[in-house]
């Protein structure tokens, strides 16, 4: 076995690899940015090392000072972890030319499944279904246009160089196709540097169903069985599970063998995913699966195949770079139970998904010996705009795939987390939507179901209610904790005849006659002075000023207002500021237009992704500072909307 392992790699996945690492007595090696400097993953290694600024292309992306690092602590391994320099067959040559270990397959296999067009020849040549499409050499507009004429309406490009669901365009008709093709291309030269196309069916009701491959240095590949991965947005995926729903054994029997069979391809060591597409308007069916491209690493979603098969994947992958053969033979492993994941991003589904950037000052997910917590934050992190906005994984395992999503979609609402917003709201409707528990999802399902997905963003009655009962039992005093109790209230100087109940549930009040708490929360006030009738089930958490109310997986911040006076209505001004770091790619407005609340007004490129900053209200755009392929810092005003009066 390795003695020490550097992790190159930061966040959720490298805690999990140094978890793993320290079970197996291996001693651990971080390394970190300047953003990353107080993070978990650095704390919780044996040593860490700093590589550079923030920018991952300043740190995390720089091969020769992460193997410097590891010279310099007298690593003997190099973990890569995913994204970053997990697939980059350059940086896993260079790691064993300076004679460390690399934890992943050899540079060749990386290689021969980098490029999508290059890897679909060889799994071609090599027996596997592969989505019908052209993979050809002449990437001229002419000839791109008659493939996809002769493929068939509708169709999807695709950067060869393509990942992370970045660099495709769907085309549903002909004459939509060359501006689609440029957009493409354009996204692919600022992505991926490299801007060849392939072109694919388009497959309808399209079911992502991958299958955990993994092989040892002696020749043996296994598979771990599929996972469904269709819940996506955007082609990101969201919610995975294990095993996929509506999979019979003879189908399973089939695609697996398919995915054995392309590793074998390449010969293959370490942990792989061979990704399908499959169409599954009449069910899963084994002659309508095609290969779509395999990841030559571990995946995000690992721990839902874990679950279900009872193995630890971190721990296969450091006993194969050992040398070791592979913990278990094909007919050892079996599928026990149901295992499914969410992921928990820093973002705002209420406003379009916009990353969400900011100091954890309230943080606690998971609180479940039944949930499985992937994180690489604390509270008290910081979530900087430097890297992706996953924040956490949840995962539930459970008998049935109904008591699974249950069990997630109910961490998932008693998840609190804020200033940063994040999605668990959203997951938690999506986990207990009908058709989700039907098994009827296809990777249209998020953006079907966005309307009773997405939240308002704005706290119910119930819960502004409740930060006021919270506030005035602050200024009151604890009395204990009894589980219900009561008292006579006194607010200073004069007394105040009312009575506040106290239950587990939440707050519950009877005044007489009304009283008034003040609040504000993102510029608007709101003045309480209403009896509670019926108690919701809501929790407060109350910090100096800050009262947070967490209701079914939304997290709301309200400040006390300490005076008693009138409140001045701070209208909302419509300035519309740059909420991170990054460039602006599109200005969809100019100035003097009338725009109406929830038009897009400008795009911003940040946090590897595109989102679109919209208009808070009806109005007039009365200034506008944004500049097409501007770079823009966090704060900036971009745009400012006058109220229409
Ligand atoms: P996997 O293929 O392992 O399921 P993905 O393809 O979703 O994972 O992600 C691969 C890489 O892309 C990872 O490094 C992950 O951090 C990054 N990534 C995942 N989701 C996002 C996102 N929403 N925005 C930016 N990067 C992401
Ligand atoms: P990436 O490298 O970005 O992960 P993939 O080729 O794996 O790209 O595709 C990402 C997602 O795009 C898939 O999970 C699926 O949702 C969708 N997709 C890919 N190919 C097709 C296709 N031919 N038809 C329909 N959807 C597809
Ligand atoms: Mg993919």
């Amino acid at each position: 076995m390795l003695t020490s392992l550097l992790i190159a790699n930061r966040g959720e996945i490298a805690c999990r690899i140094i978890r793993t690492a320290r079970a197996l007595g291996i001693r651990t090696i971080a390394v970190y940015s300047d953003a990353d400097a107080n993070a978990l993953h650095v704390r919780q290694a044996d040593e860490a090392v700093h590589i550079g600024a923030s920018p991952a292309r300043e740190s995390y992306l720089v091969g020769d000072r992460i193997i410097a690092a590891a010279k310099q602590t007298g690593a003997a391994a190099i973990h890569p972890g995913y994204g970053f320099l997990s697939e980059n067959a350059d940086f896993a040559q260079a790691v064993l030319d300076a004679g460390l270990i690399w934890v992943g397959p050899n540079p060749d296999s990386i290689r021969a499944m980098g490029l999508k067009d290059a890897a679909k020849q060889r799994m071609i040549a090599a027996g596997v279904p592969v989505t019908p499409g052209y993979l050809g050499e002449d990437q001229s507009p002419e000839r791109l246009k008659m493939e996809a004429d002769a493929i068939g309406y509708p169709v999807l490009i695709k950067a060869v160089a393509g990942g992370g669901g970045k660099g495709m365009r769907r085309v549903d008709t002909a004459t939509e196709f060359v501006d689609s093709l440029v957009s493409c291309q354009r996204e692919a030269a600022s992505s991926f540097g490299n801007t060849d196309v392939l072109i694919e069916k388009y497959i309808l009701s399209p079911r992502h169903i991958e299958v955990q491959v993994f092989g040892d240095s002696h020749g043996n590949v296994v598979h771990l069985f599929e996972r469904d991965c269709s819940l996506q947005r955007r082609h990101q995926k969201v919610i995975e599970e294990a095993p996929a729903p509506g999979m019979d054994a003879a189908t399973r029997e089939a695609i697996c063998a398919a995915a054995v069979k392309a590793a074998k391809a390449v010969d293959y060591v370490g942990a792989g995913t061979i990704e399908f597409i499959a169409d599954a308007s009449e069910g899963l069916r084994a002659d309508r699966i095609w290969f779509m491209e395999m990841n030559t690493r571990l995946q995000v979603e690992h721990p839902v195949t874990e679950e279900i098969t009872g193995q630890d994947l971190v721990e296969w992958q450091l006993r194969v770079a050992s040398g070791e053969p592979l913990p278990k033979r094909q007919d050892e492993l079996s599928i026990d139970g149901w295992a499914i994941e969410a992921r928990l991003y820093a973002e705002d589904p209420a406003s379009g998904f916009l990353p969400s950037i900011g100091k954890l000052d309230f943080f606690s997910i998971g609180e479940s010996h039944l949930i499985r917590t992937e994180t690489g934050v604390a509270l008290g992190s910081e979530i900087s705009p430097f890297y992706d906005p996953m924040i956490a994984k949840l995962i539930s395992h459970g008998r049935s795939r109904d008591s699974a999503a249950y069990g997630l979609a109910n961490a998932c609402r008693n998840s609190i987390v804020a200033p940063v917003k994040t999605n668990a709201a959203f997951l938690a409707r999506a986990l207990s939507s009908a058709d989700f528990l039907l098994g009827t999802i296809d990777t249209g399902f998020i953006a079907n179901h966005e309307a009773e997905l997405v939240g308002s963003g704005e706290p119910s009655a119930a819960a502004i209610e409740c930060a006021a009962m919270a506030v005035l039992h602050d200024e009151m005093g604890d009395a204990g904790s009894v589980q219900l109790w009561q008292y006579e209230a006194r607010r200073q100087p004069e007394p105040y005849p009312g009575s506040v109940w106290r239950s587990l549930a939440g707050f519950r009040m009877a005044a007489e006659p009304r009283i008034r708490v003040a609040l504000t929360r993102d510029g608007s006030t709101f003045v309480v002075d209403r009896v509670v009738e019926k108690s919701a089930m809501l929790s407060t958490i109350i910090k100096d000023d800050r009262i947070l109310v967490a209701d079914m997986g939304e997290s709301y911040l309200f400040t006390r207002l300490r005076s008693d006076g009138v409140m001045a209505g701070a209208a909302a001004d419509g300035a519309i500021l740059s909420p991170m770091p990054g460039r602006i790619i599109a200005v969809n407005v100019a100035a003097g237009d009338t725009v109406t609340k929830g038009q897009k007004l400008v795009t911003l490129e940040a946090m590897k992704m595109e989102h679109s900053l919209t208009a808070p209200f009806d109005g007039v755009v009365a200034d506008l500072n944004a500049v097409e392929g501007g770079q823009v810092t966090e704060g900036t005003m971009l745009v400012r909307i006058e109220k229409d009066s």
